[in-house]
Order: structure tokens, then sequence, then C-alpha cells
């Protein structure tokens, strides 16, 4: 049985075509003979893909590096250490979250029982992006293969070398009869995406996730988008901005910027900018050195395609600190733009990549308004110890996740739903989430043939059985 769906350009040796109908077809057949469905498989496939990032932890780190020029220690930070933590917090709850969990009945229904089965959906696909190749392709994985599902992985062509080592590795260490991976780009993603999937977990820009939503509309099936956006920080008056400048810059400047929730911009009153931006500077320096080019530490951007429009955000007059650039290694400065507005370049798309624009405003109020303005984010940050603030941003902004006073780690916390709302997404994943969103919660009722009280109402109705109804199943308020 093949395992690996290459591209064309990749089958000239006389691998297997594309042909996602006979995909799809196969797959329903594996998942068809039910042997997705045990606790014993699931768990196997789980304890599997925790296995091969350990023992091919030199693999993905190489890969990584090719890719976006990932540090060895940043591979494991945010791709393979943070993945097996989430792989296993699943196994070690799975149990207890796939069992049938018994429901209360109103006192009409009784001796009625019912309980909620979460019963798998089928055959998943998911679509994952190049910026954290391993993470984003292998967090969803898991969470469809907990819930007993089988599943296609398209992983992004724009991360090549890690796309390639999941299809070479991945049959090694979960079953291949269940688990595909098709490599390849917008040809191959766009024939998986002219079948009826019973699920479809997109993970990257918007402009594609409409694209995503059009295909599965034409089948009914349900999709999970993880968007991205811009992400704002908020700094209050008041705070340690030596902590808040070093938080920020870690979050902004990992992997050079090219993360789904790194602080897109912060935004703040002149007198806190003014005493932010040489800590910023201080902080960037500290962690990339005086030449970051040379440092170990520091990404850089994934291809020449984004490292123009990068680039291209850039406006000489507004550089605060950075501002160079080398497009042969596709280097981009850690960079702060001051004095820009909302009308700015930088302010009209995600930037997603190591540049920072400052923003200024009046106040916490002004603040609430400008991210009120704009596209729901994935993430808002607020570096703040007043408790005044903190409510008002929970109380009047809308974002995927709110973390004060640290960017990123969020994502770390396997017990807390994570995605984005509005354009920074739809649906949830991680923990129990990521069962909950690849399987059915299906009720089953089971109603006992005696005593027969459903007699109730049955016709013919009578002014007694009229009464008994009104006063048992739908009793008045009181
Ligand atoms: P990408 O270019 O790798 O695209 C994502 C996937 O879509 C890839 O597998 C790609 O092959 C496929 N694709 C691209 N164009 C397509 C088309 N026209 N038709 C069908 N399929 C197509 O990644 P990207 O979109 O550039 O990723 C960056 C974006 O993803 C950013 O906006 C970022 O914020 C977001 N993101 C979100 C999360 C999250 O968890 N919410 C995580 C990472 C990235």
């Amino acid at each position: 049985m093949t395992q690996t769906i290459r591209p064309p350009e990749a089958q000239a040796d006389g691998r297997d075509q594309l042909d996602a109908a006979l995909l799809l077809h196969e797959l329903r057949g594996v998942f068809g003979t039910g042997m997705t469905k045990p606790l014993a498989w699931r768990t196997a496939q789980l304890t599997g893909l925790r296995r091969m990032l350990s023992e091919q932890e030199a693999a993905f780190v190489e890969a990584l590096d090719a890719d976006l020029g990932k540090h060895s220690a940043e591979s494991w930070i945010t791709e393979l250490g943070y993945t097996s933590n989430e792989i296993t917090h699943v196994l070690k709850e799975l149990k207890s979250w796939t069992r049938p969990r018994s429901a209360p009945l109103p006192l009409w229904m009784r001796p009625a029982r019912a309980k909620v089965v979460r019963e798998p959906l089928g055959v998943v696909l998911v679509i994952s992006p190049w910026n954290y190749p391993v993470q984003l392709a292998l967090a969803p994985l898991a969470g469809a293969l907990a819930a007993g599902n089988a599943v296609v992985l398209k992983p992004s062509e724009v991360a090549p070398a890690t796309s390639a080592t999941l299809a070479r590795l991945l049959p090694r260490y979960v079953d291949p009869a269940a688990v595909r991976v098709v490599e390849g780009g917008v040809p191959e993603t766009t024939e998986l995406l002219t079948q009826p999937w019973d699920h479809i977990f997109f993970t990257g820009n918007g402009t594609v996730g409409r694209v995503v939503l059009e295909a599965a509309a034409r089948h009914l099936t349900p999709v999970t988008l993880e968007l991205g956006g811009k992400s704002p920080a908020f700094v209050d008056e008041g705070v340690d901005l030596d902590t808040a400048a070093r938080r920020i810059v870690w979050g902004k400047y990992t992997n050079a910027g090219q993360t789904c929730v790194a602080p897109d911009y912060v935004i703040a009153t002149r007198r806190v900018l003014d005493a932010l931006k040489p800590l910023l500077d201080k902080a960037i320096r500290d962690f990339y050195g005086e030449d970051p080019s040379q440092s170990d530490a520091y990404g850089r951007i994934v291809n020449e395609r984004h490292f123009g429009r990068i680039s291209r955000l850039i406006t000489e007059e507004h550089v605060a600190r950075g501002g160079g650039t080398d497009s042969e290694s596709r280097y981009i400065e850690p960079t702060v733009l001051d004095g820009v507005d909302g009308d700015h370049l930088a302010m009209q798309e995600e930037i997603f990549g190591p540049i920072l624009p400052l923003i200024e405003v009046s106040g916490v109020d002004a603040a609430v308004e400008f991210i009120g303005a704009r596209d729901k984010p994935l993430a808002l940050y607020v570096f703040t110890s007043r408790g005044e603030t903190k409510r008002r941003f929970i109380r009047d902004t809308s974002s995927g996740a709110l973390t004060f006073n640290a960017p990123l780690v969020h994502m770390g916390a396997p017990s807390l739903p994570f995605g984005g709302v509005g354009a920074s997404g739809m649906g949830k994943y991680h923990g129990e989430e990521s069962i909950a969103i690849f399987s059915h919660a299906k009720p089953v009722l089971d109603v006992p043939a005696k005593p027969d009280l459903l007699a109730a109402v049955y016709p013919p109705f009578t002014s007694i059985k009229e009464t008994l109804v009104r006063r048992f199943i739908a009793p008045p308020r009181r």
C-alpha cells in the first residue's frame, strides 16, 4: 500500500500520481474496518509520534535549519519538545476524554438512560504551514489520531526539507494504512480540496483559508481554520519596562518574526514608547549580539517572496533601530519602526517578519479603540500591573487569546484552547479541544419498552392528558 504521494515533479521515477478521490476512498475503507477506533490503536499512534520526535530529533533539527535557519535549542523549544509535551498531555488524559459520559435526564424521561459517546469523524485532511512546520503538522495530526480518525497530512511546500522529512519518517512510526502524507503545493492542495473529507484542519493565512472554506462548503465538510493577523502588545504606564522589552523582543524575533502569535506591533503612550525604545535595543543586543547576522540564534526569512514583502515595509525615515537586509542570505535585521501610524504599510497586513512598529496612543481607552477598529487578533498581549487595565481589556476587547505580561507562552499550556476568533480563525484545538474538534459528541438515549410513559403524549388528547403533560413535561416556572 502506498504511504506517501508525491507531487508531479517528483514523479519522474514512476511513483504514484496524486488521485485524491482514490486516496479518500482507500482511507474510508481503512476507517470502515474500525481499526482506528480502539484506544490501543490511538495510543500506539501517539506513542509512535512521540518516539519519532525523540529518535529522529537530529533529522528534524537539520531540516528546520535548512528551511528556516532555526537553532537546535529553538527547534526543541518551539517544535519538537513542544509537540512532545502536547502528545504526552493527550496520552495521559485520552482515556478519560474519550470515555462515554452519562447524561442526566428529566424526571418524565426516566427510567431511560442517556450518555454522550464521542465517535471519530472518519477521514481528516490536515493542511499545515511552513513557519513551525513540525509542530503545526504534528499537533493536529496527533489530535485527529487521538480521536480515532484516519488522516491525510499535507505539509507546506515552503518548508521543503521538513516536508520531505515528515513524508519519509511518519510511515515508520505511525500506522501507514491510516496516515498518509501528500507532499506538494497549490496544485496538490487544490486536488485534495475537491474531495468530501470528514473534516479539514487548515493552518495558514486568511486568503487561503477562504479558498479552503469555499471548497469545504461544497461538501458541507466541517472546517477548523487556524489563521493569523496582527497581534498587538499594549504596554501600560508603570510596568517593569526592562522585563516587558525583553519579553517583547523574545516574542517578536523568535523564528525571525515568522510566528503567528508574535507581537505584531507595540502600542503605548509616547512616554512609554520613548522609555521602551532603548530597552528594546538593549534586549536585541543581549540576545543576538552587536551583529545578529552572526548569531546562530537568529533565523532567516523562509523564501525570496517573503523577504521582498517584509523588506518593503521598512521605511527608512521610521527606522529607530536595525533596518539592514541581505537578500542573498534572506537576512533581515531585528528592526524597530517609530513614528508610524495606522495608515503605514506595515500596519495594513500581518508583518510576519522581524519588524516591530511602535504605535503612539493617548492611553488605555485609545488603545482599546485602536485594537477594536481592526480585525480580531489571534493574540493580544497587555503588559500591565494594574487590575483595572486587565479588567478593561478582558471586557472590552476580543482576540483568540489574551495574555498579560508575556507573549507566546499561552500556546504552551495544553489545558488552554488555542485558536482565533473572527478574521484570526474559527475552531480551537490543543488538549481536550483536539479530541472535541475531531470527533462527534453523539447523544445515545436508551428508552425501555416498559413502562410506556410516552403513552402520555400519544393522541387522542384528552383534557386529563393535557393537564398531566403540562404539569410533568413542561411544568410552569415558579
Ligand atoms: P503556507 O504558504 O505554507 O500555506 C499554508 C498551506 O496552504 C500550505 O500547505 C500550502 O501548500 C497551502 N496553500 C497555499 N496556497 C494555497 C492555495 N491557493 N490553494 C490551496 N492551498 C494552498 O503558509 P502561510 O499561509 O503563508 O502561513 C502563514 C500564515 O499562517 C500567517 O498568516 C500566520 O499567522 C498563519 N499561521 C497561523 C497559525 C495558527 O496556529 N493560527 C500558525 C502558523 C501560521
